[in-house]
């Protein structure tokens, strides 16, 4: 019995130690060279200070959020005006950025395909849903799961903060997690129960979760130029963004008829900020939504249920999975729609470890 313990204890510790070890090389990575995938990513605006650009240009444009050339690319014109850098010296500033950034133009879909391949993809702790996603959360691009209370979004949020520390295929090392509650549904204790289903130190996996929580949707707007910065100075050391859940402050702030134009004005802002940001640092964002009160019965007399955030959310998403309730713990996730994802089903439960398969 005791030898037993000893055991169990011994190889808690090596995976521990194989965790720790994934994230601190991570991290060692991020602060040495940046490595051939990374210098994809991370040019700093600074860079442009050598090529001629002004520093107050400069500081203009890291006040505003925009801290890489990949930024300043993907920003357009309009937006860059507005900070007060005048129409001459933009071209000048786009022109040396595209020639850093040297993949800006044209690449062979070869090309493509290679970085494509370089996409790392997070396990959802369920065998089954991470095929049924075509191998897990997908970096660069947006996730979100929708569904009825109770039906596991915030579980998977929870579980997906613990699996992101843990190595995985394609030599996936492990990152941190940045977590925005816009719900006040995080909980510390679920991470340390999923923790101990990995067997992983519960101290060292909290420490690696970056919380806020977010009051109202400009708060949660603010917060996402404080995650650009934090992005910026530890480039490649965080893998992925929750935002649980995305929608619910618009909901509140914008509860008026005549307001939804407004409402979807601003989600469509910080939707796209959340798609670039996925690509400039190559990140995951999980996002969770609600779904509409107004449930309508489709020809098979089955309930047709729709995420909320109109078609702004249906775009921004690249893949939308429908969460929902079974027997007991019972789970079944649908795909909805998505860009390269079969519209296929598949179950899984919610255990005290986090999401798990239903059955093998
Ligand atoms: P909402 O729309 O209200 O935010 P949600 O989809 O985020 O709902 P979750 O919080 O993910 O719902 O799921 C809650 C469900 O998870 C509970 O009803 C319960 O079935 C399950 N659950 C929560 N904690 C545990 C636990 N410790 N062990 C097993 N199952 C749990
Ligand atoms: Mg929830």
């Amino acid at each position: 019995m005791i030898v037993d313990k000893m055991q169990v204890q011994a190889e808690k510790e090596i995976v521990l130690n194989i965790a720790e070890e994934a994230v601190i090389e991570s991290e060692d990575r991020a602060k040495s060279e940046v490595s051939e995938e990374e210098d994809v990513h991370f040019h700093d605006v600074k860079l442009l200070l050598q090529e001629g650009v002004h520093e107050d240009d400069v500081k203009r444009l890291k006040n505003a959020g925009i801290n890489t050339v990949k930024g300043v690319l993907m920003t357009i014109r309009k937006n860059i005006l507005a900070l007060g850098i005048d129409e001459t010296k933009l071209s000048h500033i786009y022109e040396v950025c595209a020639k850093i950034d040297m993949n800006n133009i044209f690449i062979t879909a070869a090309e493509v395909a290679e970085l494509r391949n370089k996409i790392f993809k997070l396990s959802t702790g369920s065998k089954r849903l991470d095929q049924l996603l075509g191998g897990g959360i997908e970096a660069m691009s947006i996730t979100e799961v929708f569904g009825e209370f109770g039906s596991g979004k915030s579980q998977l949020a929870h579980t997906l903060c613990v699996t992101t520390q843990m190595p995985g295929p394609n030599s996936y090392l492990g990152g941190k997690v940045i977590f925005v509650d816009t719900e006040h549904t995080f909980r510390p204790d679920r991470i340390r129960m999923i923790a101990d289903r990995f067997n992983l130190n519960q101290a060292t996996v909290l420490d690696n979760i970056l919380y806020a929580r977010a009051y109202n949707s400009e708060h949660q707007w603010e917060l996402l130029n404080h995650i650009g910065e934090k992005l910026h100075e530890d480039p490649g050391l965080y893998k992925l963004l929750i935002i649980d859940s995305i929608m619910a402050l618009f909901r509140v702030d914008f509860s008026g008829l005549g307001e939804i134009t407004d409402r979807q004005k601003k989600l469509g802002q910080m939707m796209s900020r959340l798609q670039k940001m996925s690509e400039e640092f190559n990140i995951a964002v999980f996002i969770t939504n609600q779904i509409s009160s107004d449930i309508r019965i489709n020809d098979m007399d089955r309930a047709t249920y729709k995420p909320i955030g109109g078609n702004i959310l249906a775009h921004a998403s690249t893949n939308r999975i429908f969460f929902q309730k079974g027997q007991g713990p019972l789970r079944k996730a649908m795909v909805f729609s998505s860009t390269d994802l079969e519209e296929s089903e598949e179950e899984f439960i919610i255990t005290a470890g986090g999401v798990d398969d239903a059955y093998s």
